[in-house]
């Protein structure tokens, strides 16, 4: 088929299935799931491949669905990624469609793609004669939490006879109508760490009897600043946040609780990330933050933990998978809305781990819209996609499929 011709019936599809796949995604929204306890989504997902009549793998994963669409005399297999988990925040929307359970919301758009992958398999079916490769549909948990979904997807063969995966997340800090991504690595190693400084408690106006960790850790926290900035090369990138800074006593007085702000706390705990795109990098900044914290507790008299967790690797796009994304999104939309290269950006994915093992592209799709106030990042408390965004995700996901061979 001419690729115009292909292309205006692609966008039919996906505008004739639209409103159902809007429909399904509000549904997912409304009823947000997390880490591996998603059998809801999970089982929307296996119904929708079934009336389908795509053969339906469940329990992937724990709580994953593998589909897989055949098609005669095809040797090669693609595979499309959907994530289904949501997050542990409270959604500060006024959606109609907003949240229904408390302290649980679909904060980073994970609605969104397994609504695509459902809309995506129906648009395949309708394709089937024109596919000249299998496909296999991954809808994968706990994405959001570590070690995440991904690895236990692997293990019970999600990629088994799979020569190329991709995955598309919503994105919107791009318009809706924009693709974009990037060869190499697009998204970051994502490691944590916890420290505790121990020292000597006290009298807080005796501070000489003392051995004062909130002094050791505020210096520290100032002087793990400077790695990034001291240590690692300029031209590379790097992340050092610590997020969490744990001290000082609560007392019971009168029943009641109340800060003991007279006394010097003998220990204090800390935490936090470290977000790098190379392995000699990681090394380098996991390096630096043991070598001031034995320092900073040894200048002071103290002793200290140093816990490093090393998290979700770096997605990586393979040149070829990244070319054909490209040329297939520029098909789709043209030239002007594709962002090619993108920076890659130090958020951590779990598609990392799929794109360790066979070659791979993840593809941000456009879905803001500053016009209607759709601006905020995922992980926003008010983060929300314009849904239009969701036919161009199906678009390129279907000819992907399509031109695989
Ligand atoms: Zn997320
Ligand atoms: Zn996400």
């Amino acid at each position: 088929m001419p690729q115009t011709k292909m292309k205006q019936q692609i966008f039919e599809q996906c505008h004739h299935h639209f409103k159902d796949i809007v429909a399904i995604r509000r549904d997912i929204h409304q009823h947000p799931e997390l880490r591996f306890a998603v059998e809801r989504t999970a089982g929307i997902a296996a119904k929708a491949l079934h009336a389908l009549s795509i053969p339906v793998k469940t329990g992937i994963g724990r709580t994953g669905v593998v589909g897989d669409l055949e098609v005669p005399g095809a040797t090669k297999r693609v595979a499309l990624r959907a994530d289904m988990d949501a997050l542990p925040i409270q959604e500060q929307t006024d959606v109609p469609y907003k949240s229904k359970i408390d302290g649980k919301a679909h904060l980073c758009g994970h609605d969104a793609h397994t609504a695509m992958l459902i809309g995506t398999a129906k648009i395949l079916s309708h394709f089937r004669s024109s596919l000249k490769a299998h496909v296999r549909f991954i809808f994968q948990p706990c994405e959001e939490a570590f070690p995440g979904g991904a690895p236990a997807m692997i293990e019970d063969g999600a990629l088994e006879d799979v020569d190329e995966i991709y995955g598309i997340h919503v994105f919107p800090l791009y318009s809706v109508g924009q693709y974009a991504t990037c060869a190499g690595p697009m998204l970051a190693q994502s490691d944590t760490f916890e420290i505790t400084f121990t020292g000597r408690g006290g009298h807080a106006a005796f501070p000489h009897l003392t051995v004062d960790s909130i002094v050791i850790g505020a210096q520290f926290v100032t002087a793990a600043q400077s790695i990034v900035s001291r240590n690692v090369n300029p031209l590379d990138s790097a992340v050092v946040s610590i997020t969490q800074f744990h001290g000082g006593d609560v007392t019971l007085q009168d029943g009641g609780a109340s800060r003991a702000l007279n006394v010097i706390p003998p220990s204090v705990e800390l935490g936090g990330t470290v977000r790098t795109l190379q392995k000699a990098v990681q090394a380098k900044v996991k390096g630096q933050l043991e070598n001031y914290v034995a320092g900073m507790a040894a200048a002071h008299d103290a002793t200290y933990t140093y816990a490093y967790q090393e998290g979700c690797p770096v997605t990586y796009n393979h040149e070829p998978c990244a070319t054909r994304a490209v040329s297939t999104a520029r098909g789709l939309v043209g030239e002007k809305n594709i962002i090619f290269p993108m920076a890659p950006i130090l958020g951590g994915e779990d598609f990392a781990y799929y794109s360790q093992k066979i070659p791979a592209c993840f593809v941000m799709v456009g879905a803001g819209n500053e016009e209607k106030g759709i601006v905020n990042m995922c992980h926003h408390p008010q983060f929300d996609i314009d849904e239009r965004c969701m036919i161009y995700g199906m678009a390129l996901l279907v000819s992907l499929a399509l031109t695989s061979q």
